[in-house]
């Protein structure tokens, strides 16, 4: 694996790969790697004949700045486990590097409802701050192929309109939407969970559960009373629900009575002990 920390040579590099016919898979990450992300390394090894993975904790999208100083860095072991998982390089830039002239603040992304529901309203400016550095990133790499996962369900509908914003720069990127890889209690396994105790990672597993809970119980009509009831259990159970929702899977609209037909996903988001942790099942598919 070839570790590149400046744009020109990875640039440089990338175009030798071009050249030679070679398409590009991009796996961008903000690190403390686990099996979810070498799982979309896996994916990009299938889809493109060269894998790029970057590591970049990007400053713009943490809108607490605890949050962002918190987050866990084990650059050498991410290092091990990408050439392990056979990525082809590794970008790794500082922040100057990425934003040679500070924080980007003029350029807003019109993402609509998007950005107004869920993390939306709970992260302000969170999705602006990924749209930058992923605008950013696509920009230095022009990959073929972008894997993503569903573990960050809006986060991919934030990045599908990103593309469409981008125009033609973005149209050439097609998109994967890689499985969210659990533990074995079915917690979603994320970064984040580093910052919880053995006895808290046990307990995180009830945000799973609690999907799996909705899926079961669903009922065509109102959906109050179910996102109250699931939320009531986590909140005895010791967490501070964010939210609770159900909306359609492909748009996120909220919706609030359910005809039994729409494809809708469940939302959770949910502090245990400080940490946020989010988590997502698709609970009905259309059927027509
Ligand atoms: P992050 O480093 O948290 O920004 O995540 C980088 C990429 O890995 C994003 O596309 C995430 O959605 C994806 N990802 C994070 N956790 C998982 C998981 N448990 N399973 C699959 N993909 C994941």
């Amino acid at each position: 694996m070839i570790l590149f920390k400046k744009i020109t040579d990875l640039r440089n590099w990338l175009e030798s790969q071009r050249k030679n016919g070679k398409s590009i898979g991009f796996v961008p990450t903000m690190g403390a790697l686990h099996q979810g992300h070498l799982s979309l390394i896996e994916t990009s090894k299938q889809k493109a004949e060269v894998t790029v993975c970057s590591i970049f904790v990007n400053p713009t999208q943490f809108n607490d700045p605890a949050d962002f100083s918190k987050y866990p860095v084990t650059i050498e072991k991410d290092i091990e486990l990408l050439a392990a998982a056979g990525s082809t390089a590794l970008f790794l830039p500082d922040v100057p590097e990425i934003y040679p002239n500070g924080r980007p603040e003029s350029k807003k992304y019109e993402l609509g409802y998007l950005e107004t529901v869920l993390d939306g309203s709970s992260r302000p400016g969170h999705f602006q701050g990924v749209c930058t550095v992923v605008e950013r990133l696509l920009e230095i790499v022009a990959p073929d192929h972008l894997m993503l996962g569903q573990k960050d369900y809006q986060q991919c509908l934030v990045i599908t309109r990103l593309l469409a914003l981008m125009g033609n720069a973005g149209n050439g990127i097609q998109i994967h939407i890689c499985p969210t890889l659990r533990e074995e209690n079915g917690l979603a396994m994320s970064s984040r969970n580093m910052r919880l105790n053995e006895a808290d990672r046990e307990k995180a597993a009830l945000i799973h559960q609690s999907l799996l809970q909705i899926r079961e119980e669903l009922q065509p009509g109102e959906l109050a009373p179910l996102k109250h009831k699931i939320s009531g259990l986590l909140s005895s159970d010791g967490f501070q629900p964010d939210y609770v929702e159900l909306a359609n899977a492909k748009t996120l609209a909220l919706v609030e009575v359910w005809d039994g037909k729409e494809e809708l996903v469940a939302l959770i988001a949910a502090f245990l002990s400080g940490v946020r942790l989010i988590d997502n099942m698709l609970v009905h598919k259309a059927t027509e």
